[in-house]
């Protein structure tokens, strides 16, 4: 995930501060000088940088601060506080228009995960309860017509394309498509250069004036660093944009362009892109990054996620069977797949405060890698094994293990684990004939 290098030369920062116990200005001006140096490292703009350090530092050398009982934790909360406020405070959100459809325009270099982005961008809209459109203004590569019926597809979103044609003919024409069948928003996925270039500029604002979209959304991948912020500022004054869904921040990006962005251009960001799949789309929370950024965790996000990614009917399904007794194998792979569809599970664990950072990648992998073995040895069974997992006896479980190409200790290990889980449950479901404890399953 992105941040790790700052968040850790942040926190030893921070950690120096703490051992000091009361604070002179020398060592918040020392600390800040290493905010700086951290923040450079990870590829901050360097006015931002120089900016944000002066900023906390004014605020952090009053006496208010050093004459408190916690001078060390009020100088973190100060940079959570500037962090944010950086990051543009609030979660920006897409202006929607009270006419009926929402145009909303995606913008972007090639590569940068315009097409991806459109369609996560509407699963995010259905997942809301809205009939989006997705819309092939990307004319130039034939590919790009197919990718974009790919993804579409793959989020339950028509595409509307016209082949190779006119690409302000086809936003235009689609709109008409949108008003009749009642779908909102309208997606208009433009087509991408390598570079910037005129002709590109001069296409995306005659597509602009045509349909007059509501939202101008440019895409940029933080990979490319300090890059991404130049781009998203040409963009800007070119066309004029709304704010930024910054992509590819599951990489080993070192973050800086969502430090910068909203101060070198003044948009906000307001999604970011975290990993291939079409669910790897969260909103941006500019708080909440700044305390995933500071190794605070992001519980909130985590709590959203679950929410959203979890199937409710399956935990309602879950409680049931669990309030029956009845969890067997088979629920138990429904679990496992429920917690991946949350993501890798270094995204995930990385947003529980206290976590971040500790868990070495090798961690990470074996627990995905423990996982994956867990569901080949589950899906090896027979529904009656699932069911009734005491009938596995010695052969069963040497055809298990042939089966998902696991060893008989590693049956063991999973049947001894769920006969474990199993015990815990019984203590917690509710007994026959007894009150139901408060604690107890719906
Ligand atoms: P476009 O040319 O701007 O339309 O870019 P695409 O949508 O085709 O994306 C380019 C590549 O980046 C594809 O291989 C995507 O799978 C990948 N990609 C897009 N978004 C993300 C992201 O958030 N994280 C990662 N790791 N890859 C991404």
């Amino acid at each position: 995930m992105a941040f790790e290098g700052l968040s850790e030369k942040l926190n030893q920062a921070f950690k120096r501060l703490r051992s000091k116990g009361r604070l002179k200005e020398e060592d918040i001006k020392e600390a800040m000088r290493e905010v700086r140096l951290a923040l450079l490292e990870a590829d901050v703009n360097f006015k931002v940088a120089r900016d944000f350090v002066k900023a906390v530092t004014e605020k952090a050398v009053g006496k208010e601060v050093l004459e408190s009982l916690t001078p060390a934790q009020q100088v973190i909360k100060i940079v959570r506080d500037e962090m944010t406020e950086l990051m543009g405070s609030t979660n920006a959100r897409i202006n929607f228009s009270s006419k009926k459809p929402t145009i909303i325009m995606m913008c972007g270099l090639q590569g940068s995960g315009k097409t991806t982005h459109s369609a996560k961008l509407a699963r995010h809209f259905r997942q809301e309860g809205k009939r989006p459109l997705l819309v092939a203004c990307d004319v130039y590569r034939p590919a790009a017509i197919e990718q974009l019926k790919v993804v579409g597809a793959k989020v339950e979103t028509p595409v509307f394309e016209m082949g190779q044609g006119d690409p302000v003919k086809i936003a235009e024409e689609s709109l008409k498509y949108a008003k009749d069948y009642g779908y909102d928003p309208v997606i208009l996925d433009t087509a991408g250069r390598l570079h910037i270039d005129e002709e590109l500029m001069n296409e995306l604002r005659a597509i602009k004036a045509r349909v007059q979209p509501h939202e101008i959304l440019l895409v940029v991948d933080a990979m490319v660093g300090q890059d991404s912020v130049n781009v998203a500022s040409s963009f800007d004054e070119a066309l004029g944009i709304d704010g930024v869904i910054l992509t590819k921040l599951d990489g080993d990006t070192r973050g800086g362009a969502a430090l910068s962005v909203r101060a070198v251009t003044g948009k906000p960001i307001k999604f970011v892109g975290t990993g291939e799949k079409l669910e790897d789309l969260e909103p941006f929370y500019p708080d909440r990054m700044a305390s995933r950024i500071l190794g605070m965790g992001d519980v909130l996000t985590l709590i959203e996620k679950a929410q959203t990614e979890m199937d409710e009917k399956a935990a309602i399904k879950t409680a049931q069977r669990l309030k029956e007794n009845k969890f067997d194998m088979t629920d138990l792979l429904e679990q496992m797949k429920q917690v991946k569809n949350m993501g890798p599970l270094s995204q995930v664990l990385g947003m529980i405060p206290g976590l971040q950072g500790k868990l070495r990648d090798e961690d990470t992998q074996r627990g995905e890698r423990e996982l994956q073995r867990m569901e080949a040895i589950i899906n090896s069974m027979t529904l009656r094994e699932r069911e009734r997992p005491d009938i596995i006896n010695p052969s069963r479980k040497r055809r298990i293990a042939a089966g998902s190409g696991t060893s008989v200790e590693e049956v063991n290990r999973l049947l001894k684990q769920f006969r474990q889980m199993q015990q815990m449950m019984k203590q917690l479901a509710p007994k026959k004939g007894k009150r139901r404890p408060r604690m107890g399953f719906p």
